[in-house]
């Protein structure tokens, strides 16, 4: 399917370029700030430009925010959805509510080309890199769809869904340019997170990207030794675990900020005692937290997930040397949870007992 040009994703100056000069400068700033700041979904809602104009750009474009073509809830609030995007194909959001807040996990390309052994999303392979429009375009289509005004109401963004964000690097700083822009979504950077799985030249370009913008750094660690971590995630074979902690000694910390380290535990792979006094030594001289997230299981996937005493046990010792969470699953029923986003498909309860289950024997 050919791709609609959209008018979601682009800055202020891309937009002066579309009008063009014969229009007054301020019609790209209303225009900017119909999409951004007022969250406009169409572009015949933007009423207040001449009508000549909102059918020029009419013609030309749509405002492209990713259609919902399904969603999926889970038992405990959690949305996961799988967005339209303009040239047809879908991709996965997660909404996950917390009392009045609320935290956005989102995608930042189509798959994911790094191959981690535990992760769903890895079994797609990568299809494409999202735009820097498709990135923010699904904070704007959840918050829209779940009545959240993302810049006051409190809501978190993690670039944690599909695919390896770093690998996405211009795209998905773009992105954040717009998500943090205090004239248009005005969300503080300090409330989005980029996880890696660790490609490290692209930590220290995205070091070096504006403090205002920039989102606060994970690193998926998952394990604590050069040995494990090629098996577990064979990227390691490119960037050694040890230049991975000289980059995040490196990186330019805010005066506000800790590094995450996520740490998936594999049940008798990488979740051992022993491991975990070597990730609490590895760490030991980083500003850092660590959460770990006991493995969500999937068709596919060889894993096994240790029992929450041997979660504990990881996590008491972690926390002698550093900070240590569990990160609780979210969405795990729906195919929802990290590592479980690969367009999964689930037939819902209700559909179930009006239509009956499908039958394998016809007769
Ligand atoms: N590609 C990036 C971001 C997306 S993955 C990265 O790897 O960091 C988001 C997180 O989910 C990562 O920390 C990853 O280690 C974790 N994860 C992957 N598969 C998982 C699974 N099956 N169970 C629990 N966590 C998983
Ligand atoms: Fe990609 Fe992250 Fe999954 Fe690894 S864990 S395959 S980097 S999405």
């Amino acid at each position: 399917m050919q791709a609609t040009p959209t008018l979601i994703g682009l800055d202020l100056g891309e937009i002066e370029a579309l009008i063009g000069a014969d229009q007054p400068k301020f019609r790209a700033r209303q225009v900017y700030d119909a999409v951004y700041r007022r969250r406009i979904g169409k572009i015949d809602g933007i009423t207040d430009l001449p009508k000549p104009l909102r059918e020029r750009l009419r013609g030309e474009m749509a405002l492209g925010l990713p259609e919902i073509e399904r969603f999926y809830d889970s038992s405990d609030g959690t949305r996961r959805y799988l967005l339209k995007l303009a040239d047809g194909k879908t991709v996965e959001t997660v909404w996950m509510p917390e009392g009045e807040r609320a935290t956005v996990c989102i995608s930042t390309q189509v798959g994911c080309p790094v191959n981690c052994g535990f992760c769903l999303t890895a079994l797609m392979g990568l299809e494409r890199n999202l735009t820097a429009g498709e990135i923010a375009g699904q904070v704007l289509r959840a918050a829209s769809d779940r009545g959240f005004t993302p810049n006051v109401d409190r809501l978190n963004i993690v670039m944690m869904g599909q695919g390896e964000p770093l690998l996405n690097l211009a795209n998905v700083l773009k992105a954040a340019r717009l998500l943090t822009d205090p004239k248009g979504m005005a969300i503080s950077p300090r409330r989005i997170t980029v996880s890696t799985s660790g490609i490290i030249p692209k930590i220290e370009e995205l070091g070096r990207a504006p403090d205002e913008s920039r989102p606060k750094l994970a690193i998926s660690l998952n394990a604590s030794t050069e040995e494990q971590r090629r098996e577990l995630m064979p990227i390691t074979r490119k960037y050694h675990l040890k230049d991975l902690i000289d980059a995040c000694k490196a990186y330019p910390l805010r005066a506000w900020e800790k590094l995450t380290f996520e740490y998936v535990l594999l049940r008798d792979v990488n979740d051992s005692d022993a491991d975990a006094r070597r990730v609490a030594k590895l760490l030991a001289n980083l500003n850092a937290k660590v959460n770990v997230i006991a493995l969500n299981p999937g068709p596919g996937i060889s894993f096994e997930t240790p029992d929450a005493a041997r979660v504990a046990s990881f996590q008491a010792i972690v926390r002698r040397s550093l900070p240590c969470f569990i990160r609780k699953p979210r969405g795990l029923d729906v195919y929802a949870a990290c590592g479980q986003l690969k367009r999964m498909e689930i037939v819902p309860i209700a559909e179930i007992l009006t239509s009956g289950l499908p039958t394998s024997n016809p007769s």
